[in-house]
């Protein structure tokens, strides 16, 4: 066993000097709370980077959207459909609201919310949609507004994974009435723990800016636009600390540096892994013709589950982390107890059996990456 080689995690941040220097200075400033100058700089750049009308920081995607439900009032009585192939935070968003999420099904080849089963679950108490675009990956965001529009829905974005990705080149976040991104270490772009909030509603930005402030109006007060501040609504405290704001600046500036070197790894896997495709051993993810993708996460698809767990024992052998997600939320313990009667999700429930991420990151090396294809021809070729 080779184990003197070094271990090849799934992703590694890509920070250098610049954040370094951001942070130090933020520090140094004085100023180290949230809703200070590098809070307001991170949202003017993302403003501009994105072609949005309003950014807020935060401290989460997980709170981008707890902060989104909030400034929709979603409530008991409400449902509000979201994928069952997500990351908790969007259900959660809408539970802690009181109100009932509804599961839909995904698609195959965007790994998103399917418009058509979609539509199949509204009912006379729907209020919106949670949509997560995956792995970088858009979703069908303009059917999926289309439908919105025509039935009265709100759509939110969670877009936690996909900075700097677009479809018809408008970028992904943008395109409902809110978009939630997430700065976490394990993403793209990151400080850390941090997220975004974008609108182009005036009206939820100023109640978002307030829901993040406690419930105050402080962000107003800070811009002297008001004497005292006071508790206007109910709130959180998810304004993002000044410094961990600085090192999301110089993120967002390397952001086309990041897509760019991910892609060309992305790109590497597709034409080296082709062959296993061909011999019907995996499948490799397609990419619309209209999508744009950040390059995330790279995936294959592997019919046998079995299959997967061994080709990631014998990843894990050779010091390589490969892993899969997401476990449908319908099947996970508080799933089941918010469910009853198990849904039907088909395709939730077949490509998440079959899903095996492999490490991409712009720090990892050819010959590091000729290990993780090596091992993989190993095991399937
Ligand atoms: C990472 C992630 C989140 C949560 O982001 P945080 O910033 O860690 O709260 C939410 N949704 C999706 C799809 C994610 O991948």
């Amino acid at each position: 066993m080779p184990s003197d080689e070094s271990f090849i995690p799934l992703q590694k941040p890509w920070l250098g000097a610049e954040e370094e220097r951001a942070a130090v200075e933020s520090l140094r400033s004085g100023r180290i709370g949230g809703g200070g100058p590098a809070g307001a700089a991170l949202a003017r750049l993302v403003e501009e980077t994105l072609g949005v009308k309003r950014a807020l920081a935060m401290t989460s995607c997980t709170h981008a959207l707890e902060a989104a439900m909030l400034a929709l009032e979603v409530g008991p009585g409400d449902e509000v459909v979201c994928p069952s192939f997500a990351f908790v935070s969007a259900a959660n968003a809408i539970v802690l609201r009181g109100a009932k999420v509804i599961f839909a099904d995904i698609e195959e080849e965007t790994l998103g919310l399917d418009p058509a089963d979609v539509e199949t679950r509204i009912t006379e108490r729907t209020r919106g949609i949670v949509l997560v675009h995956y792995g970088g990956f858009p979703c069908r965001i303009d059917e999926i507004i289309d439908l919105a529009r025509r039935r009265g829905l709100f759509v939110v974005e969670d877009a936690a994974q996909v900075f700097g990705a677009t479809w018809d080149g408008k970028p992904l976040g943008t395109f409902g009435d809110i978009g939630c991104f997430s700065l976490h270490e394990t993403k793209n772009l990151t400080c850390g723990e941090g997220g975004i909030f974008v609108t182009n509603d005036e009206a939820l930005f100023l109640r978002a800016e307030v829901i993040r402030e406690k419930g105050t109006d402080r962000s107003r007060f800070l811009r002297g636009e008001a004497q005292k501040y006071l508790w206007q609504s109910p709130g959180s405290s998810f304004v993002l600390a000044d410094p961990l704001c600085a090192i999301a600046i110089e993120q967002i500036r390397k952001s086309p540096e990041i897509k760019r070197r991910r892609g060309e790894i992305y790109g590497r896997y597709l034409r080296e892994l082709a062959p296993l495709e061909k011999a019907g051993k995996l499948r490799l993810p397609r990419v619309l013709p209209r999508a744009s993708p950040n390059w995330h996460v790279f995936y294959v698809l592997l019919d046998d589950p079995g299959m997967r767990s061994e080709l990631i024992a014998h990843l894990a052998a050779r010091r390589i982390s490969a892993a899969f997600h997401f476990v449908p939320l319908h099947t996970s313990p508080f799933g089941k107890k918010l469910c009853g009667a198990p849904p039907e999700l088909p395709l939730t429930d077949r490509i998440a059996s079959a899903l095996l991420r492999l490490p991409i990151y712009p720090g990892l090396l050819p010959k590091e990456q000729d290990r993780v294809i090596g091992a993989v021809f190993d095991f399937l070729g």
